[in-house]
C-alpha cells in the first residue's frame, strides 16, 4: 500500500542544485551570511517587494527573535491565538512574555478582530496574529487597533508565503512578518525563515541577534542565540524560488479537484479562497460538522488512516490545551477555537499529489457516514 502523507516537499532538479554544491565546495563558506545567503536575501527582497528581509535558520527563530528585538519588559502581555503550530506560543512564553490568547473567527479561523480590544491592558505590548492555511488576517482592522492602542504587530506569516493582499504582498504587513521555509511548507529551504520588516534599525537588531549579539569583532552588546541561515539551505531556497509559481499552479489544480469533489457535500466547510487575497494554496483544511455529515473528524481520520492516507489534525491539540501549559491557560476562553480544533482535519496537499488520488481519498470521505 502506497502511503500517501498530508504534505512532500517540492524538490527542484538534482543537477540545478548540484551546480550550487559543486561551487560551496570549492568555495569552502559553508555558513555565517555567505555568496548564497546574500543572494537568497536579495531575491527574496524582490519577491516579497519588502524594504528588508532577514534570513533565519527557521522560522520559529525569526519570530522568537523578533519577539526579543522588541526588547518588551518581562510580563509584557502578546494578544495571539491559540489555533497554531506550537511555535507561535512557545516563542512568547520562551521571551519570557504572556500570551492572552484571543478566540479566532468560524469563516477563516484567524484572530476574531472583534475580541481583540476588549483583551488589551496597560501590560500589552504587541498582537502577533497568525495567517493560518494562509488566510489572511483581517489586516486593516488590525492595523487600525494597533494604531490607536501604540501597540506592535508580529505576523506569523508562516503559511502566507506569496500571497497577496488587494495585490500588497502579505510581508508588507505588521511590524514584521515571519515566513517559514521548512520542507512541509508551500516554499523550502529544507529549514529556514525570514523576517520582513520597514525599520532598518530593528533589522540591524535582529542581524545580531541571529548571531549571539556579536556586533564587531570585539563587542557583544545582545544576548543573541545562533539563527544564521546556512550555505546548502540558502542554495535550497536560490533554486527553490525559480519554481515558485509553477507550483502554485499545480497546487491550483489540486485544489480545484478537491472543490469539485467534496464542494456539495452536507456538513462540510472547506477552505475557501478569500476576497481580495491572491491565494498559494498552501493547505486544504476540512471542517467535518457531525451532525450534519453524519460522521466525526476522528472517525475520517481513522478510516483515510486504513488506506495509507495520513491526514493532520492541524490544529489539534490547541496551544492553550498543551500539557507543558497545563494550569496555566483555559482553551474554554477561545470556544470557538476549541470547536473547530475539534473538527478539523487537514487533508493531503502538494504539488505533485495526483489528482486520481484526490478522487480517492474524496471517496473515501464521500462513504464514511454510510460505514
Ligand atoms: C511552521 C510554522 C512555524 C515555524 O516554522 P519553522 O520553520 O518550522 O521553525 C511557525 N508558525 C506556524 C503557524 C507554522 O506553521
Amino acid at each position: 500500500m502506497e502511503e500517501i502523507f498530508v504534505t512532500r516537499p517540492s524538490m527542484p532538479d538534482f543537477e540545478e542544485y548540484n551546480e550550487f554544491l559543486k561551487d560551496i565546495w570549492q568555495r569552502r563558506w559553508l555558513t555565517n551570511m555567505g555568496k548564497y545567503h546574500n543572494i537568497f536575501q536579495s531575491e527574496l527582497l524582490k519577491f516579497f517587494c519588502a524594504e528588508n528581509v532577514e534570513l533565519f535558520v527557521n522560522g520559529h527563530m525569526a519570530i522568537e527573535l523578533s519577539l526579543q528585538a522588541f526588547e518588551f519588559s518581562p510580563g509584557t502581555e502578546i494578544i495571539t491565538t491559540p489555533f497554531t503550530f506550537a511555535s507561535t506560543t512557545h516563542a512568547i512564553v520562551r521571551n519570557n512574555l504572556t500570551p492572552v490568547f484571543c478566540d479566532i473567527n468560524p469563516e477563516d479561523f484567524t484572530i476574531d478582530v472583534a475580541k481583540i480590544e476588549n483583551l488589551i491592558t496597560e501590560k500589552t505590548g504587541a498582537i502577533m496574529p497568525v495567517h493560518v492555511y494562509g488566510n489572511i488576517c483581517n489586516v486593516e482592522e488590525i492595523t487600525r487597533i494597533a494604531k490607536k492602542y501604540n501597540l506592535k504587530v508580529i505576523y506569523d506569516a508562516a503559511h502566507a508565503f506569496g500571497e497577496k493582499y488587494k495585490g500588497e504582498n502579505i510581508s508588507r504587513f505588521g511590524d514584521v512578518s515571519c515566513f517559514s521555509f521548512h520542507s512541509t511548507k508551500v516554499f523550502h529551504s529544507i529549514e529556514g525563515g525570514a523576517a520582513c520588516f520597514a525599520d532598518k534599525k530593528f533589522g540591524k537588531k535582529l542581524y545580531h541577534l541571529k548571531n549571539f549579539g556579536i556586533s564587531g569583532p570585539e563587542t557583544v552588546d545582545a544576548v543573541g542565540a545562533n539563527a544564521k541561515m546556512n550555505e546548502f539551505c540558502a542554495a535550497m531556497g536560490v533554486c527553490n524560488l525559480k519554481h515558485f509559481d509553477e507550483n502554485i499552479s499545480a497546487r491550483k489544480k489540486v485544489f480545484d479537484r478537491y472543490i469539485e469533489n467534496l464542494g456539495d457535500i452536507a456538513g462540510l466547510k472547506l477552505n475557501f479562497v478569500q476576497k481580495d487575497v491572491t491565494p498559494n494554496y498552501a493547505y486544504f483544511p476540512v471542517i467535518f460538522d457531525e451532525k450534519f455529515f453524519g460522521a466525526a473528524r476522528d472517525k475520517v481520520f481513522s478510516e483515510l488512516a486504513k488506506s495509507g492516507i495520513h491526514a493532520r489534525k492541524y490544529f489539534y491539540p490547541l496551544t492553550n490545551a498543551f500539557e507543558c501549559y497545563a494550569g496555566k491557560f483555559n482553551p474554554e476562553e477561545t470556544p470557538t477555537a476549541l470547536k473547530i480544533a475539534g473538527q478539523v482535519l487537514t487533508l493531503p496537499f502538494y504539488p505533485d499529489l495526483p489528482l486520481e488520488t484526490v478522487d480517492n481519498i474524496c471517496k473515501i470521505i464521500r462513504d464514511v457516514n454510510k460505514l
